[in-house]
Formats: structure tokens, C-alpha cells, sequence
């Protein structure tokens, strides 16, 4: 579904280039959870950024379903984004003012469908989640799991192709990490593709396949499943 070939990213200060990613080449297939690991600082959240294509990579190439992506318009590549790709973080940035019932509809505002469907969708979500009881409330009354399990749902929303999730654990205790692991899990057992990034090798294990970057390099690649 997304390949990269010879993928670099840097920034330039003053007069110098910090690369942040050297020759990244990996190939993620639809229905794949690819674990991206590695130290704080390594590269990964940049590495979703172009995979996500909301950054441009300093050079090298990105296919996204066999079209290169990383030469194409603003407005094209916002599109595709659009419509196929979803993001979790790891700070919930949900809308405040907004019920949890409408932060996880609003997405589906912006795509053609009809007022049914909006619901059907939304309840089925709410429902998957146990946030049914909660449909009218306002996240901020809530902790961090409910956040982030209303950020998921907005962003299963519109049935996006690849889901990128980065750190998004970050601010769950222990107990919450792994039932919100837990969800990743059976989403893509139902064949979401998701991309997650992660410090923790305790989360990498989750994985279908881990992919562990070093000071923007990728050091190794293997699968957990033999
Ligand atoms: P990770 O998510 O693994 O912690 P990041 O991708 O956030 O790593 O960052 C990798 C490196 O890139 C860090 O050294 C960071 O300071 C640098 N970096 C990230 N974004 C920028 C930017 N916009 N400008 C300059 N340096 C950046
Ligand atoms: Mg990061």
C-alpha cells in the first residue's frame, strides 16, 4: 500500500543539513500493523509525517497504492490524506466544545453522506468503543483512555485505508496501554493497516513486524510472528 525508496529527510540550520531520516526503504501491504521503534529522537514521528503525507521528504520517493506521492500538488496530496488516512497521537487533540458524540461525527461532515449513515456509523463506533453511555457528554470531563479512545473512533470515522498511531499510549497507565493495545489489535485482525509508533519494545511486540529506526536509520526489520 505505501512503499518508500530511498527516503531522506533533513533540516537545514545555518548552513548545515540535519538529517533526520537517511535511505528509508519500506514496503507496508494492506492489512499489515507495522510497529516503527526506536529511542526518543530516532526519527519515527517524522517518518509517520511522510508516511501520513503531511511532510514532503527532502528527497527519494513515496508510492502510495503505486503513485508516487511526494511530487504531487499540496491540494492533491491533502486529498489523498483525506480520504484514506487517519492519525492518532499522542496528545488527544479533541474538540472541546464539541460532545464525544459529535468530535467522533465531525469528519464524516466533510465526505458526501447522508444524515443515516453519519449515525449508523457513529453509533456502531461508540458502540465498539463502550463510549455509548457517554455520547452526550464533553471529553474534557474525562480522563486520557476515554480521550483516546474518542480520538480513535473519530479517526476509524471515515473508514480510512491506514491508520498511523504515534505513541499513542504516551499518557495511558499501564492497565489502559494494554486494553487500548488491545483495540489496535482486533482492528486490524478485522484488516485495518495500521502504523505505530513507539519507544516502548514492550508495545513493539503487538506488531505483525517491527521496524526499529536509529539517529534516522533503519536498523532492523523483523516480523514477530515466527
Ligand atoms: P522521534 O519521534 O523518534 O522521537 P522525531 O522524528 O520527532 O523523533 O525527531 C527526530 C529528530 O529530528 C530529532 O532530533 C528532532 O529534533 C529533529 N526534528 C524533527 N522535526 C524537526 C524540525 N521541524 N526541525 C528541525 N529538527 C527537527
Ligand atoms: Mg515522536
Amino acid at each position: 500500500m505505501i512503499h518508500t525508496r530511498n527516503l531522506q529527510k533533513f533540516f537545514r540550520r545555518g548552513n548545515n543539513e540535519k538529517y533526520v531520516l537517511r535511505n528509508i526503504n519500506i514496503d507496508i501491504e494492506e492489512g499489515e500493523y507495522v510497529v516503527i521503534t526506536g529511542p526518543s529522537g530516532s526519527g519515527k514521528t517524522t517518518l509517520l509525517g511522510l508516511l501520513g503525507l503531511v511532510e514532503v521528504p527532502s528527497s527519494g520517493e513515496i508510492f502510495f497504492r503505486g503513485e508516487e506521492v511526494s511530487g504531487i500538488s499540496e491540494r492533491r496530496r491533502n486529498r489523498i490524506r483525506r480520504d484514506h488516512i487517519a492519525f492518532i497521537f499522542e496528545q488527544i487533540h479533541l474538540i472541546e466544545e464539541l460532545t464525544i458524540y459529535e468530535n467522533i461525527e465531525l469528519p464524516l461532515l466533510y465526505v458526501s453522506t447522508s444524515r443515516k449513515e453519519r449515525k449508523k456509523t457513529v453509533e456502531a463506533l461508540l458502540d465498539r468503543f463502550r463510549l455509548t453511555h457517554l455520547r452526550k457528554q464533553y471529553p474534557g470531563n474525562f480522563g486520557d483512555f476515554v480521550q483516546q479512545k474518542v480520538a480513535l473512533a473519530r479517526a476509524l470515522s471515515c473508514s480510512p485505508d491506514f491508520l498511523l498511531a504515534d505513541e499513542p499510549t504516551g499518557r495511558l497507565s499501564s492497565g489502559e496501554r494494554e486494553e487500548f493495545m488491545e483495540l489496535l489489535r482486533q482492528l486490524n485482525e478485522e484488516g485495518q493497516t495500521i502504523v505505530m509508533a513507539t519507544h516502548s519494545k514492550d508495545e513493539a511486540r503487538h506488531g505483525q513486524r517491527v521496524i526499529q529506526l536509529f539517529d534516522g536509520h533503519v536498523v532492523s526489520s523483523a516480523s514477530n510472528r515466527d
